[in-house]
Order: C-alpha cells, then sequence, then structure tokens
C-alpha cells in the first residue's frame, strides 16, 4: 500500500531534509494517473530497520490518519478500506462490525415488511 503525499507533506519533509520539494519528488515519488504523489518504494523509503519511522514526527497526513476509520466517507472508501483490512486488525473489526448492524438492520426492515405484508394479505 503506497502513501499519497500532498503538496504540505513534501514541503515538511524536504524542509526537514533540507532539500527542494522538487529534488524530493524526484528521489522517492511519483504522480499517479489522479495526479496524486505516490511512494516510489515499497516499502516506503523512510521505513527504518528497526520497523520504526524515520520521520514518524512530521509524517504525511495519508500515514497520521492510518486507517481511516475516523472518515465520514469510511464505507464510502472501500477501494481503500478492504486493501487495509488485510494489513490492520482495527480496520477488519470495526468492517465486520458494521457488517453485522446491516445485517440485524436489514432483517429488521425485512420481518417489518413482511408483517405488513401479511397484514394486508390475510
Ligand atoms: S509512517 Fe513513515 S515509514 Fe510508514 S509509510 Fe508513512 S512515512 Fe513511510
Amino acid at each position: 500500500m503506497s502513501r499519497t503525499w500532498k503538496p504540505a507533506d513534501i514541503k515538511r519533509a524536504s524542509d526537514h531534509l533540507k532539500i527542494t520539494p522538487e529534488a524530493f519528488r524526484k528521489k522517492w515519488l511519483y504522480k499517479d494517473e489522479t495526479g496524486d504523489w505516490l511512494n516510489t518504494n515499497t516499502p516506503c523509503q523512510f521505513l527504518g530497520k528497526d520497523n520504526k519511522c524515520k520521520i514518524y514526527h512530521i509524517r504525511p497526513y495519508d500515514c497520521k490518519g492510518f486507517p481511516h476509520i475516523h472518515h465520514t466517507d469510511f464505507l464510502v472508501g472501500r477501494e481503500v478500506n478492504i486493501p487495509n483490512m488485510t494489513s490492520c486488525p482495527a480496520v477488519y473489526h470495526v468492517i465486520e462490525n458494521m457488517y453485522k448492524i446491516v445485517v440485524e438492520k436489514d432483517q429488521e426492515v425485512l420481518d417489518k415488511a413482511n408483517h405488513l405484508h401479511l397484514k394486508t394479505h390475510f
């Protein structure tokens, strides 16, 4: 999974590394078809051998927000959430519990509809 680097993230990281934003983009990023800047390297170039982020205090907004379950459009962003389920147990549990709630609500609606249907036909 690749992180999106917003202009402010690139500026903050390039300032930290004392290079220009252009040099930062050229060294580590590419622009995808939607115009987002993404890491060229996987795993991320800032992941240390100790498995810790080497720029944690200035990491991109996208990293700070992971696993993104606080977004109001959480369910709409399935293309993000489903891949995150494979790498983050919290995402899996949230989606699993939301699914259970939806199934329960659907069953309540179906039960009410069936009850009304029976009342109107008998
Ligand atoms: S938290 Fe750090 S190491 Fe992990 S993807 Fe973000 S910048 Fe890279």
